[in-house]
């Protein structure tokens, strides 16, 4: 049986020029600091099964009930994937594991519960809320009604759940979505199912960034506090291939999912995708996934004291999770974009991101967003970390000094090098 290394050796022979273009990225992910929040490395077989051979395989319909005949073995393989899922998150009674992706698995989950024009209370897209929440130059925006709930204080993250409450009365959402991908404390997910028990609407929780540190029990789990439904990427914390999952504890929404999933709006599911989602929820339930969630906090704690050492602003004062969000133009004077310039020249890679009341655009904004879950991933721990936060701070006071931005990215490429990239 071929590998994913095999055929790497064949792509060499029969397409040299796509050959060079990932081998090229390959020297960048392994000689550069990955710190965008978002990102993560793969294991071998997670790898092994998004490079595999089911991805020759239609599969229209769900295991037992497909439209397709040979589908023997891939039901199999879907099936194994949502019992998986459903014993890493419990609460959940039901799973769809075909969406392509994080977007894909929204849309079709405010298709599947919504009519057009009905109210959906979601995070403000400036206080960390994601554009698939709602953001205006979004398709969904024009067909359902997005209005915003925001932090009651930027410098400790705490949401405003009064006000919260006061716009679900007046406005009578259909939908409470909580969720964010620039937020970088846990939430109070009894308090949404409250505001939304009281006013009669459905609960769902995007957790795509801190999946991965739900299952390895280090954040709270939506469905310990009722929420109806959960949707995540699983490549971000979860450190699975790029995709999406709809999970639900209510049999009538897990129904109406499933339909708008397909034939709603997809057609076949990517079969080789659905596997390596199956091999990334088993290793997410080993004690090593445990230990691995554990330290993705323990080394943003770390990189934390230097920030505040370093009298950086950190929005929400600091992390819970695995991101901050810094406010460069307070803590530097440097704009996002500059900030992400003088890092990119270093090769460590991060975004630059819009903070809370931003007055800049989102070409070159206020802030930065990074992360510390893929370098996690390559063995970084505390120390490591504590020194990349001092370099972080180190590059953007140096900004414009060429010489010492040359040695410090001398310094992050041999720190790199030390931790090999997994399945490379
Ligand atoms: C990343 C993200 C998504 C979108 O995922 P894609 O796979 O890029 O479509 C959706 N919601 C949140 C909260 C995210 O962070």
């Amino acid at each position: 049986m071929s590998s994913y290394i095999d055929n790497k050796e064949l792509l060499k022979k029969n397409d040299p020029e796509l050959y060079n273009l990932i081998k090229l990225e390959e020297k960048r992910e392994f000689e550069g600091m990955e710190l965008i929040a978002s990102e993560n490395y793969v294991s071998p077989s997670v790898f092994a099964c998004n490079g595999s051979i089911l991805t020759n395989k239609y599969a229209e319909g769900y295991p037992g009930k497909r439209y397709y005949g040979g589908c023997e073995h891939v039901d199999k393989v879907e099936q194994l994937a949502i019992d998986r899922l459903l014993k890493l998150f419990p609460g959940a009674t039901h799973a769809n594991v075909q969406p392509h992706s994080g977007c894909p698995a929204n849309d079709i989950t405010y298709a599947a519960i919504l009519n057009p024009g009905d109210c959906v209370l979601g995070m403000d897209l400036g206080h960390g809320g994601h554009l698939s929440h709602g953001h205006p130059v979004t398709k969904i925006a024009q067909t359902y009604r997005f209005v915003r709930y925001k932090m009651k204080n930027i410098d400790t993250g705490e949401i405003d759940y009064e006000a919260l409450r006061e716009t679900a009365l007046k406005e009578k959402p259909k939908l409470i979505l909580a969720g964010f991908s620039a937020y970088s404390r846990d939430l109070d997910y009894a308090k949404f199912k409250a505001i939304a028990d009281e006013v009669g609407a459905i609960t769902m929780m995007d957790i795509a960034h801190i999946a991965g540190l739900i299952a390895g029990k280090e954040l709270k789990n939506p469905f310990d506090y009722g929420f109806d439904i959960v949707t995540s990427t699983t490549h971000k914390t979860l450190r699975g291939p790029r995709g999406g999952i709809i999970m639900t504890s209510n049999a009538e929404l897990a129904k109406k999912i499933d339909k708008m999933t397909f034939p709603g709006m997809q057609g076949g599911p990517h079969m080789h995708t659905i596997a390596a989602k199956a091999a990334a929820f088993a290793e997410a339930a080993t004690p090593e996934f445990q230990e691995y969630a554990a330290q993705i906090r323990k080394n943003a704690k770390a990189m934390e004291v230097v920030f505040k050492k370093r009298g950086v602003r950190m929005i929400a004062g600091g992390t819970d999770n695995h991101l901050f969000l810094i406010d460069t133009m307070t803590s530097f004077d440097t704009t996002g974009g500059e900030a992400e310039s003088a890092l990119d020249a270093i090769h460590i890679t991060l975004n630059k991101n819009a903070i809370p009341y931003d007055l800049r655009g989102p070409f070159d904004p206020s802030g930065i967003r990074l992360g510390t879950p893929a370098m996690t991933t390559r063995g970084f721990k505390e120390a490591e970390f504590t020194r990349t936060a001092e370099i972080i701070c180190d590059a953007i006071e140096a900004k414009n000094d060429t010489a010492i931005l040359k040695e410090l990215a001398a310094e992050v490429k041999a720190m790199c090098i030390a931790f090999p990239v997994p399945g490379v």
